[in-house]
């Protein structure tokens, strides 16, 4: 693109898809997938599935030695920041980097339903960079501080203390994921503008903490109810670098949303 960012199409499949399904799923999209992606100006695909099919999916995708074939790579949903030990139920970063290049953290679902804070995300985004991960990291305001215009404030403190203490090195790498909650799951998409608005609001913060070079390499992706058929809208303009999609990543109209993603 113009900003010379190469966009980010990821899907979250959330709690969908065991192996066997996950397996088909992606035996069913490959073809058209990797297809769609040979188009110059093609974005980079992440997909993430749930952690027990990470491996069936990796199988099928045939993605030899490193962690990521060119056309399509494989992200986590969320990880501990510890590397191995007595933590019953989580999964360590050098464990995700044997099957992954990405990890998603501190979604709002972790955020609201799991109790994560802004200061374990940040642990955890921290221990991604140290294991060689791309941290998707999201942030996003709830719907009462949409409509009381608490968008600005609630965004600052997330990036200040969710992405805080990284090298200049580090701060060029990660991705953030802007993601309102009341869009996500309910159709009812931002509009381009707004999304990026508070996508460019994003920036300068992040210009705030890591300076002009950091600001202007990061990316940003929307997220919240997106489709085929909005994808392009938000994708035209400037600051917004991709989208994390959810419900319709679990569908072959997810190859459109890469499609049209360019
Ligand atoms: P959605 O989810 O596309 O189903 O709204 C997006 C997300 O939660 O990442």
């Amino acid at each position: 693109s113009s900003t010379g960012r190469t966009a980010i199409i990821a899907g979250n499949w959330k709690m969908n898809y065991g192996p066997r399904e996950a397996a088909k799923f992606v035996q069913e999209i490959q073809p058209a997938l990797s297809e769609a992606l040979q188009a110059p100006g093609s974005p980079l695909c992440i997909l993430c599935p749930p952690a027990i099919s990470l491996a069936a999916v990796r199988a099928v995708l045939d993605i030899p030695d490193a962690a990521s074939s060119a056309q399509i790579e494989l992200g986590a949903q969320n990880m501990y920041f510890e590397e191995k030990g007595a933590f019953t139920g989580e999964i360590s970063p050098n464990m995700v980097h044997e099957l992954c290049t990405t990890v998603i953290l501190g979604h709002s679902e972790r955020r609201t339903y799991f109790g994560e804070t802004d200061e374990l995300v940040n642990k955890k985004t921290l221990a991604a960079l140290r294991h060689e991960l791309r941290p998707i990291v999201c942030i996003g305001e709830n719907e009462q501080q949409h409509e009381s215009g608490e968008t600005a404030h609630i965004i600052t403190t997330q990036v200040r203390a969710s992405l805080a203490n990284l090298t200049s090195e580090q701060a060029r790498e990660i991705v953030i994921a802007y993601e309102p909650i009341w869009a996500i799951g309910t159709g009812k998409a931002a509009t381009g503008e707004i999304a990026n608005n508070v996508i460019r609001q994003i920036r300068q913060e992040y210009q705030a903490i890591y300076g002009a070079e950091a600001a202007s390499v990061v990316r940003i992706l929307y997220g919240g109810s997106v489709t085929s058929d909005n994808i392009a809208e938000f994708m035209a303009y400037p600051d917004i670098d991709g989208a994390l999609v959810g419900g319709a990543s679990l569908k072959p109209d997810f190859i459109n949303i890469v499609r049209n993603s360019r």
